[in-house]
């Protein structure tokens, strides 16, 4: 099984989510993308974040219906943030026959050789990074992994179509009572206003 791992913080997750997993599932020929909402702990952040449970549930409501998604809950049940070798060294244990790829965005992607235990990352997984408006993977980040080519060696490029959406604007759009339909799924509007979770204006 080749199942792909994405990470992030996903308050709330969006439609460049969902197209970034299903692309990324159909390029690297993925069997299933597991998201996993990030366990966070409130004192270290410098913004509010929703809590964990309300995420995973939004996540849970947003991939409910395409078979070849999951959530796992493991990164939010741990206390405090969790570090991505500990999450892939879990998907290991539990998967050991799978081949494992790790999901992420290319705003993160320079920041990647820093990484805690990047070489064992590289052990378990591929990263697969893809493509997001306003980062320009061949200059910026190129250049950052021209300097660890151990690391660049294990990154595959998947190129989404541009989404420029981020977590922070719908949470902007919904505190100002704008419309997020069609950038957010329905069920997970419907969950965040039940629970009145963006209604502060600058969180
Ligand atoms: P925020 O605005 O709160 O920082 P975000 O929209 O960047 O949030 P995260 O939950 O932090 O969302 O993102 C999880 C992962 O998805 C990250 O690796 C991020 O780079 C990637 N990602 C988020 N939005 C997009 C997008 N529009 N296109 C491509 N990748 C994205």
């Amino acid at each position: 099984m080749r199942l792909g791992i994405f990470g992030g913080t996903f308050d709330p997750v969006h439609i460049g989510h969902l197209v970034a997993a299903q692309v990324a599932l159909e390029q690297a020929g993925l069997d299933r993308v597991v998201f996993v909402p990030a366990g966070v702990n409130p004192l270290k952040v410098g913004k509010v974040i929703s809590a964990g449970e309300h995420r995973l549930h939004m996540v849970e409501l947003a991939v409910h219906d395409t078979p070849q998604f999951a959530v796992s809950d493991w990164e939010i049940k741990r206390p405090g943030p969790s570090f991505t070798v500990d999450t892939l060294e879990h998907f290991h244990e539990e998967h050991p026959a799978a081949e494992l790829f790790f999901i992420i965005g290319a705003d993160n992607l320079h920041i990647l050789p820093k990484w805690r235990s990047v070489d064992r990352i590289l052990e378990l997984a591929t990263v697969l990074a893809v493509t997001r408006p306003g980062f320009d993977l061949k200059t910026s980040t190129g250049t950052a992994l021209a300097l660890y080519p151990e690391v660049a060696k294990r990154v595959h490029y998947v190129e989404i179509p541009g989404l420029d959406i981020s977590s922070t604007w719908i949470r902007e759009r919904l505190a100002k009572n704008l419309s997020v339909e069609h950038l957010v799924p329905q069920k997970v509007i419907g969950y965040s206003e039940e629970n009145k979770l963006y209604e502060r204006i600058g969180d």
